[in-house]
């Protein structure tokens, strides 16, 4: 507890030190040490799919960066630029992933007080597979103080890494982690997680209705978004749990429990709860279908391109102890792949109803890999009948919006941020080009492809090289 109070008290140093700002400083934040490298970049001869709506995409530009920021499209070419040339090449905002959970330092066993983590990650490792993918924002839904930890490594510039948005999450029932089971301590843990430094809540399965009503009315009182599953408890009145702001619903199957008929008539009218109430929804397609694949086999999991870059006992545990593997039944497999189906129908029910969809892919569940996921996630958000530019939307401008800092990231604009991802062919004409990614700028970092691909073979090496030492039947050695 005592941690989380000065984790709270510097980040609230930071925020003052930082000004008044739209949205959460410590997401807007510009790194505090200079970044290494060249500070002025002039992009030239770019397409740029700017993403501001209504905006077509403008061929052949040039985008001048400095200090961390976009300073203009189209303007002069100052002389001491680094010039860096985008002849054929496309350039989008840095995408979002909304819906994420980042590994961070901690312990199985713990034999006395003092002894608090004995897993030591490194940070750069677990996030350098989002910026080799161009992800340069991510919410973390189940937020610990040691996010709050990576997350000033990556301001201070120490790592480079994407912003990070912090969601506390709130439960029902008898586990461990902030439980509520009254109104009063739903309320109450709301005002702790502020003061925590927390900036969103995530509600989960277990909690009551009443308890959820309270937790959502509090967080509105103090400025905090709401995020997470539809409690277990609403079923048979899902339309109670969107009286009031309900923020997000973070999975599209969060619905399909809160009834059991796959029907595009329950589809259809979850969707207009949802429009009513003014709730997004992140679908997290991908998660659905990995979990469903690795229900059938882990054959698709052990030949994951991305594999090699995970740490090495969660790559054990994935392989050697995978729960959607270990509990599989014939009706299980069925029921999960009935699930992606539904979820496929909810989006498209859910885009006819105009409710925003965004992409997240609860990155860190089995088989769904930080960074490449999200490249998963929006094809599949194609698959489900959305255009390429509305996917790219899902992953760039919206999610923005929704975290409050549109303002300065998620669109390619002067005065924004320079959170940019350069491609190698033209995303809108085939969705999967996202994944051929020539560059990233991460806050004004500019990391290209040779770059990246160090950065990747050095984290594959180690991860191979110390492979031994972690198997996750061990974990309480460690
Ligand atoms: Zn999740």
């Amino acid at each position: 507890m005592k941690l989380k109070y000065i984790a709270g008290g510097f980040l609230l140093f930071l925020m003052l030190s930082a000004g008044c700002r739209p949205g959460p400083a410590s997401l807007t934040g510009r790194h505090r040490k200079e970044p290494a490298g060249p500070k002025e970049f002039a992009l030239v001869h770019v397409n740029v799919i700017s993403m501001v709506p209504g905006q077509e995409p403008v061929p052949d530009a040039t985008v001048i960066i400095k200090d961390g920021k976009i300073v203009s499209l189209n303007g002069p070419v100052p002389e001491q630029a680094m010039v860096i040339d985008g002849r054929g090449k496309w350039l989008i905002p840095g995408l979002i992933d909304m819906h994420v959970h980042i590994p961070v330092d901690g312990h199985f066993n713990t034999n006395h007080p003092t002894r608090v983590a004995a897993i030591f990650t490194n940070t750069q490792d677990i996030m350098t597979p989002f910026v080799a993918n161009g992800v340069t924002t991510v919410f973390e839904l189940i937020s610990k103080a040691g996010h709050f930890g990576q997350r000033n490594e990556i301001l201070r510039g120490d790592v480079i890494g994407p912003r990070m948005a912090l969601a506390a999450m709130i439960n029902g029932g008898d586990g461990s982690g902030r439980i509520a089971s009254t109104p009063s301590d739903g309320r109450q843990s709301v005002r702790l997680a502020k003061a925590e430094g927390y900036e969103f809540i995530k509600v989960y399965s277990q909690l009551d209705t009443e308890t959820f009503k309270a937790i959502i009315d509090e967080a509105d009182k103090q400025g905090m978004k709401v995020v997470g599953h539809i409690p277990t408890a609403f079923k048979g009145k899902t339309e109670e749990a969107f009286a009031a702001p309900f923020g997000m619903v973070a999975h599209a199957d969060e619905f399909v429990r809160q009834t059991n008929e796959f029907t595009e008539a329950e589809a259809k009218r979850f969707a207009e709860m949802a429009k009513k109430s003014g709730t997004w929804v992140t679908p997290t397609l991908t998660c659905m279908v990995w979990i469903a694949r690795q229900a059938r086999s882990l054959d698709d999991v052990k030949s994951l391109p991305g594999l090699q870059y995970v740490h090495p006992l969660l790559q054990s545990k994935w392989l050697t102890a995978n729960q959607y593997n270990r509990n599989k039944t014939p009706e299980r497999i069925a029921y999960h792949e009935k699930v992606v189906d539904w979820n496929m129908m909810m989006v498209t029910a859910l885009k006819d109803a105009g409710v925003p969809v965004v992409a997240g892919t609860d990155a860190g569940t089995s088989g769904v890999i930080w960074g490449y996921s999200l490249h998963d996630e929006i094809e599949l958000l194609v698959k489900a009948g959305m255009t390429p530019r509305e996917a790219l939307a899902s992953a760039t401008r919206l999610p923005a919006a929704w975290l409050g800092i549109d303002s300065l990231t998620g669109t390619v604009e002067a005065g924004k941020y320079a959170d940019l991802v350069l491609l190698d062919a033209n995303p809108l004409d085939d969705i999967n080009n996202t994944r051929k990614i020539s560059g990233v700028f991460v806050n004004g970092r500019w990391l290209d492809k040779s770059r990246i691909e160090a950065m990747l073979a050095d984290l594959s090496k180690r991860n191979t090289a110390s492979k031994g030492k972690w198997e996750w039947s061990k974990r309480g050695e460690y």
